[in-house]
């Protein structure tokens, strides 16, 4: 078990002024993993003076130290890796396999890329007459989700650190643990004391008093779409700096010459990548009407060969998911579906077989569903796939771009050409073209309610820059 006493503020591990803790639990068991503390208001105002105290020097501290403690952090992430990677798998509940490869890996990955990207980012460039200084924005509060915790906490804490502003973090209630060792990772570095603060604790009690918070400039959020609007909308009484990363239904569009077997394959291991519980999955197979039947031939047995079980094994392919009210939402969006008429292919809302503890359920795809559907619109943010047929690419495009959501899609054609042409009429951040590879430093974010601003690489590192332009006179 792991019990989580203090916070990380001013460099130090502070008592909490309440007794409160949150519950933190295996996924695939429903034992007790661990627990956190949550923060009450003068945890929080510490966390935060702690932050602003340090943002004077941290922000004049020299380009190439702040590279050299971020590439600490990474190395420290590294060497703890297999840790990272066991503790992220039990919360969450993904297979430890992919738990290893994307979890404990990709933060690696990306808090080097900010060392390195630091060697050459211009900070100060020359407009005419005017010296444009890029300054860090302040205060950050980085409040992050449970699916992907580390990395989504690092694609915040990296940035924002190497652009020169200070971090007070606040993780998810149901996968807090990583963000513990992170502060591990960054005190070991040797960062200064302030630098980068955690707290924790429930979203309405600890997450709400940051984002209110007079002394913090800018809120880094990722999560649901409900919740990013609740805080867009307090932010705004303080013009504080925000970015959202939000929900998605992201199509995969498969064109009429595509490579069906790769296409169909990749799509549905895609979609079901930590058990659906990911921002940019593939939810939606957009596939020619006429082929249907075919797609749905070879859908079906990759996904009802999916073994699901416990995450520690090497051949589970599909864990439980975060928690019970995960489950529950998932299993009532599927009952809703098939109460609505839409057409089981896979699955379906009953408890799995022989899995009687865990979050589990039935990987599932709906096949022939109308593109307005409830399960066509909403991110359910479970193991589920629905299949659309389309008569016409400009039908596709349309279909592809009915929803609410534009973080992600995917486009498959034995013409590259024609399936950039393509993709360049979908309204998403993000577009894959024939299964291309996750890159780690391309812009994430969304259109529409999958939010604003992005994330990794060199657009992440300035969201939390501010232009100063200063005019010398000749
Ligand atoms: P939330 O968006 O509510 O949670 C994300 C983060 O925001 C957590 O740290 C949470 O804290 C915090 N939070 C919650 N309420 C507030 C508030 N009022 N003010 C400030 N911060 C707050 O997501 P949920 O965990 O409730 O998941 C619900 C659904 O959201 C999922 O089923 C899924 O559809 C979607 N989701 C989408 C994600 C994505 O990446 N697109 C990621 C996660 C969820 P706490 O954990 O303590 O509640």
């Amino acid at each position: 078990m792991r019990e989580m006493k203090h916070f990380f503020i001013g460099g130090k591990w502070r008592a909490p002024s309440s007794s409160d803790v949150i519950q933190v639990i295996d996924a695939a068991n429903e034992s007790l993993l661990g627990t956190v503390p949550v923060a009450r208001k003068a945890d929080v105002d510490a966390a935060v003076m702690a932050a602003r105290q340090a943002l004077g020097k941290w922000a004049e501290t020299p380009v190439a130290v702040r590279a050299e403690l971020l590439e600490k952090m990474a190395d420290n992430l590294k060497a703890r890796a297999p840790e990272i990677a066991e503790v992220i798998s039990r919360e969450v509940g993904m297979s430890l396999k992919m738990s290893q490869r994307i979890q404990a890996a990709l933060p690696v990955i990306v808090a080097a890329s900010y060392a390195k990207l630091l060697q050459e980012f211009p900070f100060k460039i020359q407009i005419a007459n005017s010296r444009v200084f890029r300054v860090p924005k302040g205060v950050v509060a980085a409040i992050t989700p449970w699916n992907y915790p580390l990395h989504q906490l690092v694609g915040k804490v990296a940035p924002a650190l190497a652009a020169g502003c200070t971090v007070v973090a606040k993780p998810a209630s149901e996968a807090p643990l990583s963000a513990f060792l992170l502060a591990q990772a960054i005190e070991a570095a040797g960062f200064p004391p302030g630098v980068f603060n955690l707290v924790s604790g429930d979203g309405p009690t600890t997450a709400s008093l940051l984002v209110q918070h007079a002394d913090v400039d800018m809120i880094s959020f990722t999560g649901s779409t409900a919740t990013g609007a609740k805080i867009a909308a307090a932010a705004a009484a303080s013009a504080k700096r925000v970015t959202l990363e939000l929900g998605g239904k992201s199509p995969s569009l498969v064109l009429e010459d595509a490579d069906f077997p790769k296409a169909l394959r990749s799509t549905v291991n895609n979609c079901f990548l930590n058990s659906g519980q990911t921002c940019n999955a593939l939810t939606r197979l957009l596939v020619p009407r006429d082929r249907l039947a075919e797609v749905e031939e070879q859908v079906a047995p990759l996904v009802a060969g999916m073994k699901l079980g416990d995450p520690a094994d090497p051949d589970t392919k599909l864990g439980p998911l975060v928690s019970a009210r995960q489950r529950e939402r998932v299993r009532q969006y599927i009952r809703e579906a098939i109460q609505a008429g839409t057409r089981l292919l896979v699955g379906g809302a009953d408890p799995p077989e022989g899995l009687r503890r865990g979050f589990y359920v039935k990987p599932t795809v709906f096949t022939d569903v109308d593109p307005g559907a409830v399960i066509a619109q909403e991110e359910v943010f479970g193991p589920v796939l629905c299949i659309i047929g389309y008569r016409e690419v400009e039908e596709a495009v349309a279909i592809a771009n009915g929803t609410r959501y534009g973080l992600a899609a995917a486009v498959w054609s034995a013409d590259a050409g024609r399936a950039l042409q393509v993709a360049r009429r979908i309204r998403a951040g993000q577009i894959d073209i024939n299964g291309a590879p996750f890159n780690a430093v391309a812009p994430f974010g969304g259109f529409k309610q999958s939010g604003y601003g992005r994330e990794f690489g060199v657009f992440g590192l300035e969201e939390y820059l501010e232009p100063m332009s200063i005019q010398l006179s000749a």
